[in-house]
C-alpha cells in the first residue's frame, strides 16, 4: 500500500482551496460568530483548511434571503423554460471543472479520484441537466368533478427547502437534492456533512456563474447539532430534506414536528441483503458482492451489507470471494492502482473497528480481513463474517465500512424471511436465473429499490430511497421533482342554465 501527503505522487496537482466561507444571499461570508472548523484530509489525518462554522444566526440570514428570493424573486416566477436554461449552463460549469471537484472530494472524503473524475462528478452535471429537462413540464390535471365545477390541479414549488446532506457522495447527493428543487421553483438552503464541506462551497459559486439568482441557492457550512438543528426546528422552511442516519433522521422529524410541521424527506440508513440462489454464475455473484460492500469503502447506505447465499454453491462462492478480497487494493485514492481509500474520519474508522471486535466477540468466523491498514489515515482491510446469525448486531447495525456479513441459507421461503428480518428497507439484490424466483422475492422484499443480477444499478431516472426505518420519500427519477412540488386544487362553478 502506497500512500501520498499534499501534493499528490500521482500526477494529479492539489489546487489551493477557493472557498472556505458560507454562501449566503449570492456572496461567500464569514460565519456571525467568526468561528470556523476545521475539515481534514483521512489519507493523513492532516488540516486541509478552515472552513467557515455556521450556527443558528447564520442559518437565519440564509433564510431570510431564501425567503426573500422565494417570496419576491424571480426564481419561482420564472417560465420553467428559463430556469431549464439556467441549469444547463450550471450542467457545463460542472463539467468545466470536473478534475477540481473530483480532487475537492478525494481529498475530504478519501473517495476514488479515478471514480469521482469519471462517474460522480460528470453523473452529477448529467443529473441536473435531467431536471433542467423538466423544468418546463410541471403541470396540473384537469379534474372530472361530480358536480357542476370546472376543476384542475397546479403543481406549485413547495417553498424554501433545507437540504441536509452526508458525506459519502458529496456531489452526488448536492445536486440530488438541490437540482429537482431548483428545477421546481423552490429556493434553499444546504447544509454538507461537516467532514466534506468542500464541493458544496464550489457548487455554490458554480451556480452563481450560472445565473442562478442570489438567495436562491445558499450554504451553510457547519455542525449538525448546531446548523443542521437550526435547519430542522426553523419556522420559515418550508421542507426538510435529509440524507444520513436513521438516529438524527428521527431527531430531525421531531424538531420539524416541534417546530412549523414542515414536510419532512428521510434517506436513512440500510443493512441490504444480496441474495444468491444455487443457480447463480458463482463467478459472477461473487464480484457483485465484492462490489455491493467494497464500493466506496463500503461508505453507502445501499451497500450489500448481508450476503445470503444458497447451501449448494456455499462453499464455492465463499472461496472466491474471499479470493478476491485479498486481491482488492486498498491505498491512496489518487493512485490509479487503487480500489479503496481511506474511510472519511477518525470516528468511522473507529467505529467499524468497534463492529469488527464486536462480530468476533459474537461468534462470527472472521473469514477474511478485520484490520487497519498502515500507521497513517483511516484505512480498513475488506472483512467478511461467515456464520452470521440474524440477531448478531453485525448482521442488524448499519456498520457503514468494508464489513461484510455472510450467511447460508436453504429454500427461497427462508431466503425471503431472512431478508426482511431486519428494520431497513432501502435495498435488494437477487443473483438468479429463474424469472419466477427473481420476480417473487423482488415483490416480496420490503425494500425501495431491488437489483436483479446486478448491484447498484443506479440512473438519474430512477428513485432512490426507502421502507421502513430508512426513511420516506424519494431522490432522483421525477419522484424527487414532485417531493418539491405541491399540489393546489381549485374549482370554480360552470354556468348552470
Ligand atoms: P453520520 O452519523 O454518518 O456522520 P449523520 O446522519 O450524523 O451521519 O450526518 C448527516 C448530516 O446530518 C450531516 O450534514 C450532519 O451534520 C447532519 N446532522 C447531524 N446531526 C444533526 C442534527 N441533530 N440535526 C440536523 N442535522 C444533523
Amino acid at each position: 500500500r502506497s500512500q501520498s501527503n499534499g501534493s499528490s505522487e500521482y500526477s494529479v496537482e492539489i489546487p489551493t482551496i477557493k472557498f472556505t466561507k458560507l454562501f449566503v444571499n449570492g456572496k461567500f461570508v464569514d460565519s456571525t460568530s467568526g468561528k470556523t472548523f476545521e475539515t481534514i484530509d483521512p489519507r493523513n489525518g492532516e488540516v486541509i483548511a478552515k472552513i467557515a462554522e455556521g450556527d443558528k444566526e447564520d442559518v437565519d440570514l440564509a433564510v431570510k434571503a431564501a425567503r426573500e428570493a422565494f417570496d419576491h424573486g424571480p426564481w419561482p416566477r420564472l417560465p420553467g423554460s428559463e430556469r431549464g436554461r439556467i441549469l444547463m449552463k450550471f450542467a457545463e460549469l460542472i463539467d468545466e471543472n470536473v478534475e477540481e471537484l473530483a480532487i475537492l472530494d478525494s481529498i475530504d472524503a478519501g473517495k476514488l479520484f479515478s471514480t469521482g473524475k469519471i462517474i460522480d462528478i460528470p453523473q452529477a452535471a448529467n443529473t441536473v441537466r435531467y431536471y433542467a429537462g423538466a423544468a418546463d413540464k410541471i403541470h396540473g390535471e384537469v379534474l372530472k368533478m361530480s358536480r357542476e365545477f370546472h376543476g384542475y390541479t397546479l403543481r406549485e414549488p413547495i417553498g424554501v427547502v433545507g437540504h441536509i446532506i452526508p458525506w459519502n457522495f458529496p456531489s452526488t447527493m448536492f445536486v440530488a437534492k438541490v437540482s429537482p428543487a431548483l428545477a421546481a421553483g423552490c429556493t434553499m438552503i444546504v447544509k454538507p456533512a461537516e467532514q466534506t464541506p468542500l464541493s458544496a462551497l464550489f457548487y455554490a459559486h458554480l451556480a452563481k456563474l450560472a445565473g442562478i439568482p442570489d438567495g436562491v441557492l445558499n450554504v451553510i457550512t457547519g455542525f449538525g447539532p448546531t446548523a443542521g438543528g437550526a435547519i430542522s426546528s426553523h419556522m420559515d422552511i418550508d421542507m426538510v430534506s435529509f440524507t444520513g442516519s436513521t438516529d438524527v433522521g428521527r431527531e430531525i422529524m421531531q424538531a420539524a414536528a416541534k417546530s412549523n410541521l414542515k414536510t419532512v424527506s428521510l434517506e436513512l440508513g440500510g443493512k441490504s441483503p444480496l441474495v444468491i440462489f444455487d443457480d447463480a454464475d458463482v463467478e459472477m455473484a461473487s464480484s457483485l458482492a465484492l462490489i455491493g460492500i467494497l464500493y466506496n469503502k463500503g461508505e453507502i447506505c445501499v451497500s450489500s451489507s448481508r450476503v445470503l447465499v444458497q447451501e449448494g454453491i456455499y462453499d464455492e462462492f465463499t472461496k472466491k470471494l474471499k479470493e478476491k478480497m485479498e486481491a482488492w487494493a486498498v491505498g491512496d485514492p489518487f493512485d490509479p492502482k487503487v480500489q479503496q481509500g481511506p474511510q472519511v474520519d477518525k470516528r468511522q474508522f473507529e467505529k467499524i473497528q468497534s463492529y469488527i471486535e464486536h462480530g468476533k466477540r459474537e461468534g462470527a468466523t472472521l473469514l477474511t480481513g478485520g484490520k487497519p491498514l498502515g500507521n497513517k489515515g483511516y484505512y480498513i482491510q475488506p472483512t467478511v463474517f461467515a456464520d452470521v446469525k440474524d440477531d448478531m448486531l453485525i448482521a442488524q447495525d448499519e456498520i457503514f465500512g468494508p464489513v461484510m456479513a455472510l450467511m447460508k441459507f436453504k429454500t427461497i421461503e427462508e431466503a425471503i424471511q431472512r431478508a426482511n428480518n431486519t428494520r431497513y428497507g432501502l435495498a435488494a439484490g437477487i443473483i438468479t436465473k429463474d424469472l419466477n424466483v427473481a420476480n417473487t422475492v423482488s415483490r416480496s422484499i420490503r425494500a425501495g429499490i431491488i437489483w436483479i443480477n446486478c448491484y447498484f444499478a443506479f440512473d438519474r431516472d430512477c428513485p432512490y430511497g426507502g421502507y421502513k426505518q430508512s426513511g420516506f420519500g424519494r431522490d432522483f427519477g421525477m419522484d424527487a421533482l414532485y417531493k418539491y412540488l405541491q399540489v393546489k386544487s381549485i374549482a370554480t362553478p360552470l354556468y348552470n342554465s
